[in-house]
């Protein structure tokens, strides 16, 4: 899709950090991370959001969770955790009109936040 970020980065004419391609999707670190680990996961299929999905593309975004368990494989987060989301709409904060997952991880815990020294 013309003007897309995202395809553009699929189509490698964006840099981006990958970490993991195969045949339908692409992840590859955010560039503005809200946690330590923050990792887009995105079909390769121009999907503008969530509500877009037709029934054609399920067996396609079915296999998002076996990516997302590969991604946290590598950064050895599979036992540590982590946190999938997805923004819908903009009103809940979807900035990017390409269907993504939102991989996170390694954020500061309530008790580190409470007592950080404030400089
Ligand atoms: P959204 O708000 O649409 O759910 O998430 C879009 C995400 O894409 C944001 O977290 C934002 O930081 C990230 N992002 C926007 N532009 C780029 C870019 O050019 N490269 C990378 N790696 N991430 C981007
Ligand atoms: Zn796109």
């Amino acid at each position: 899709m013309k003007n897309c970020i995202f395809c553009k980065i699929i189509e490698k004419t964006l840099p981006a950090k990958i970490i993991f391609e195969n045949k339908d999707f692409l992840a590859f670190h955010d560039i503005n991370p809200k946690a330590r680990f923050h990792v887009l996961v995105v079909p390769k299929k121009h999907i503008s959001s969530l509500e877009s999905l037709k029934k054609e593309d399920r067996e396609v975004i079915g296999q998002v969770f076996f990516v997302i368990q590969k991604i946290a494989k590598k950064l050895r987060l599979n036992k540590k955790g982590y946190k999938i989301a997805i923004n819908v709409g903009k009103k809940a904060g979807q900035l990017v009109d390409h269907l993504h997952f939102h991989f996170l991880a390694g954020w500061k815990t309530k008790h580190q936040l409470e007592n950080q020294k404030i400089p």
